[in-house]
């Protein structure tokens, strides 16, 4: 695999809690979110990585790190191989190289302003573009890349007047604008008909294989996932549980919430897919369990589980899971590190 244009560390974020009715941090190192807790991953050109788990598992916190939209409690970030300061403010150029897509396009363009309006700015704020002939040419060519033609068409509509898919359509353009490196899509789909999202999912697997593009999926729709990305990583309560090429994460899932989130999954040759919330709901991310943060829904909880957090097992080639199952003599950590699952160096898909 390449080297990644984009790629953490032991990235970890808590949120301090703030007291009741006052807005004061509690100083306890315990009285924390757990949003992310040393989550490590890489993203290579070309190359699409999807980030899969419920409601509260931390993924989209993991995109706003990525953007550099909130400053990590601790770990790496880097751009092609760079170290970026994490207490620095985000500059231009980074902004530049790493755009985000996010869930809600008509929340996300201002419905007082067209369409010609908002894929300017970018253009406009980064000096990408002169005033006049050559502006109009750079959006006219920017909406042709997410397949909005005639472009003329599309210029003078507000938001309201597109459809959900041309919106988020819209929004990537924006995106596409500067010449990203990386685009971090954060439930791009998810508020779509199902009818169009399946464009939408096109569109980014083009840019991927056109553009060179490596995307971030993020995502709760694991059947997308295997769909979209050459790589998954599923996340559990701010942790990556497991990780590894997309056909084997799916086909042979190691870890038991990866096995849960499949059977959840809507599939045409089942007739009663299990409902998430039956197998009991996220913990708190306050003060999670400890050892395995999925020990409370888990049907193949032991001892040990509760004592220690698991390694990240090998699971495969290129694929690890962090599930004490693994450890039964057969499977070697794949690091010595509790939780340090980068998909990075996992291969492609096999
Ligand atoms: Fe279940 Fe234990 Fe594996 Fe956690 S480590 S998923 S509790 S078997």
């Amino acid at each position: 695999m390449s080297t990644p244009l984009l790629e953490v560390k032991d990235l970890t974020k808590h949120f301090a809690v703030h007291g009741r009715g006052r807005a004061v941090r509690v100083a306890k190192a315990d009285h924390v979110v757990h949003a992310v807790d040393d989550v490590s991953l890489a993203l290579p050109p070309a190359h699409v990585t999807a980030v899969v788990g419920e409601s509260g598992s931390g993924k989209s916190t993991l995109a706003r790190l990525l953007a550099r939209l909130i400053t990590p409690t601790s770990g790496d970030l880097l751009l092609e191989g760079k170290v970026v300061p994490a207490r620095r403010r985000r500059t231009l150029g980074y902004a530049k190289a790493v755009q985000m897509v996010l869930q809600d396009p008509f929340a996300s363009l201002n419905p007082i302003h067209d369409v010609r309006y908002h894929l300017s700015r970018p253009f406009v704020v980064h000096g990408l573009a002169k005033p006049g002939r050559d502006l109009d040419e750079k959006i006219a060519a920017v909406l042709e890349r997410v397949a909005l033609t005639p472009a003329g068409a599309f210029l003078r509509k507000f938001p309201h007047e597109l459809s959900g898919g041309q919106r988020q359509r819209v929004a990537i353009a924006r995106a596409l604008a500067v010449q990203p490196k990386v685009i971090l899509a954060d439930e791009p789909v998810s508020m779509l008909d199902v009818s169009i999202r399946l464009g939408v999912l096109n569109l980014l697997s083009d840019l991927r294989d056109r553009e060179r593009l490596a995307i971030l999926y993020i995502t709760h729709d694991i059947a997308s996932a295997r769909y979209l990305a050459e790589t998954i990583v599923v996340m559990y309560a701010g942790q990556v549980v497991e990780a590894g090429p997309a056909l084997r994460v799916t086909d042979e899932p190691a870890h038991p919430y990866t096995q849960l989130l499949l059977s959840a999954a809507p599939d045409p040759q089942r007739a009663d897919p299990v409902a998430l919330g039956d197998r009991g709901v996220p913990p708190s991310a306050v003060a999670p369990p400890s050892g395995c943060r999925f020990r409370t829904r888990c049907p193949h909880a032991m001892a040990i589980c509760a004592e220690r957090r698991p390694p990240a097992f090998t699971a495969g080639e290129g694929h690890v899971s962090a599930c004490w199952l693994l450890g039964n003599g057969a499977a070697a950590p794949a690091s010595q590190k509790g939780g340090d699952m980068d998909p990075g160096t996992s291969g492609q898909q096999t």
